[in-house]
Order: structure tokens, then sequence, then C-alpha cells
């Protein structure tokens, strides 16, 4: 479904993904560990074309994405993206939030749009928290209303950038749940996390990225529990 190769990166010297290449197929799930800096939200962005690669080609469903005449909204539109913090406006219901991409910018008509919200909303268990304003709901809440949000234009893939690493920890648990039941409906995720627990649980493949690179990927109980890069070693070491 996702394929990436030769992907480079740079913000002026600082390379901050260098050849990379990684294959993701439909169903997958897949867990980016790696240090603070190794590249992994960079990776995110360039997928979800909110950052231009140098180099490279990313392929979702078969069209380059990076070609510079792809229809970039057309394409965000079947990628569902949520992020550590600061996801939902504040001024706007939980309705209102999971409405306004679709109405916008991807001309869905309101009435359908408002309809495909709710279902969402209803599937995260928020249902009746639409009308809220997000200061009103816990951050389990508000990210589980983020996720409602990227699902309501059925993407193909989910990114997902350390959604749980701002909460509480007793908040963590109703969000991973939500992670789960979206991986065994067969959504295609890639995720970034420092939960190695939570990664050795839902990943079908752990990529451990260092210094732009992927360096080693593979099932978890091979990278996580065995892993061959002395890098991968010193990284589970040090985090444990
Ligand atoms: P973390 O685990 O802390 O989230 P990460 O693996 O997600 O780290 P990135 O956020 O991808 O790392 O950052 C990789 C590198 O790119 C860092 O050196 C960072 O300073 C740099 N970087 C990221 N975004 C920008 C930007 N907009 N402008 C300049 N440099 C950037
Ligand atoms: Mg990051």
């Amino acid at each position: 479904l996702l394929s990436l190769r030769g992907v480079r990166k740079a913000y002026g010297d600082n390379v901050v993904l260098d050849d990379f290449g990684l294959e993701v197929s439909e169903g997958e799930c897949v867990v980016l560990i790696g240090a603070s800096g190794s590249g992994k939200s960079t990776l995110l962005r360039c997928i979800n074309l909110l950052e231009v690669v140098d180099d490279g080609v990313i392929e979702l469903a078969g069209t380059d994405i990076t070609d510079p005449r792809a229809d970039a909204d057309k394409i965000r539109s079947t990628i569902g993206i949520v992020f550590q913090s600061y996801n939902l406006f504040p001024h706007l219901s939980v309705l209102d939030n999971a409405t306004l991409a679709p109405i916008r910018v991807h001309g869905v008509p309101r009435d359908e749009a408002r309809r495909r919200a709710l279902e969402m909303l209803d599937r995260v268990g928020l249902r009746d928290k639409a009308d809220a304003r997000p200061d009103d709901l816990s951050g389990g809440q508000q990210q589980r209303a983020a996720i409602a949000r990227a699902l309501v234009n059925s993407p193909t893939l989910m990114l997902l950038d350390e959604i749980t690493s701002a909460l509480d920890p007793e908040l963590v648990g109703e969000v991973l749940d939500l992670l789960r039941d979206l991986r065994s409906e067969g959504m295609t995720m890639l995720i970034c996390t420092h939960e190695m627990a939570f990664a050795r649980e839902i990943a079908d493949q752990v990529c451990f990225l260092h210094q732009g690179r992927l360096l080693e990927s593979g099932p978890p109980a091979q990278v996580l529990d065995n892993p061959s890069q002395p890098r991968t070693q010193e990284f589970l070491r040090r985090i444990r």
C-alpha cells in the first residue's frame, strides 16, 4: 500500500532522512521507534505532504505522491493523521472539528459530513460529546476525538505520532484500546511511539530509526527482543 524508496529530507545541513526505504502492506501495523531526533515525525510529515522531500519516491496505493503534479488535498484526504497534542481547534465543537476539513477542503456536503462525523464519534465512544468544546474533554477523550476526526474521510492509511505521550497514565489505556480495535479491523497504520510494551503487542513490523536511516526492521520478537544492530540494542537498553 505504501512504499518509500531513497527518501531524503534535510533542513539546511541537517540531514533528517537519508536514503530511507520502507514497505507497508495493506492492513499492516508498523511501529517506528528510535531516539529523539531520529526522524520519526519528519517521516510521517513527508508521507502526509506536510513536508516536501528532497529526493526519493513515496508511493501510496500506486501513486507517486511526491510528484509535484499530484493533488495534495486529494492525497491527504486518504490519510488520517493524529499528533501528540494540539490536535483540535479549541473554538470549535468536537463535531465541527471533525467536519471542518471534509466540508471545506474535500467538498463533502454538510449533512453527509455530519452524518459520518457522528458515526465516527459513536465509534470512539464520544457521540454524547459532539457539541462539547475540546477544553471540556479529558486528554484521552480529546485524542479519541482527534482519531474520530482522522477517520471521517475513511482513510486508507493512518499516521499516529506519539498520540499518548502527553496523556496522564490513566488515560493512555482508552486510546491504545482504540488503536487495537482499528488494527483488528484491518486499518493500515504507521505509529511512532515510545511505549515498547504497546509496540510489541500491536506491531506487525517494528522499524528502528537512527539518524534518519532505517537501521533495522522486522517482527517485534526480532527487533525488540533480539536486535541484530548494536545501535538498536543500545537504544533498547537505555529506555528500559
Ligand atoms: P522525537 O522522538 O523527539 O519526536 P523524532 O524522531 O520525531 O523525535 P523529528 O521531529 O523528525 O524527530 O526531528 C528530526 C530532526 O529534524 C531533528 O534534528 C529536528 O531538529 C529536525 N527538524 C524537524 N523539523 C524541523 C523543521 N521544521 N525545521 C528544521 N529542523 C527540523
Ligand atoms: Mg517526533
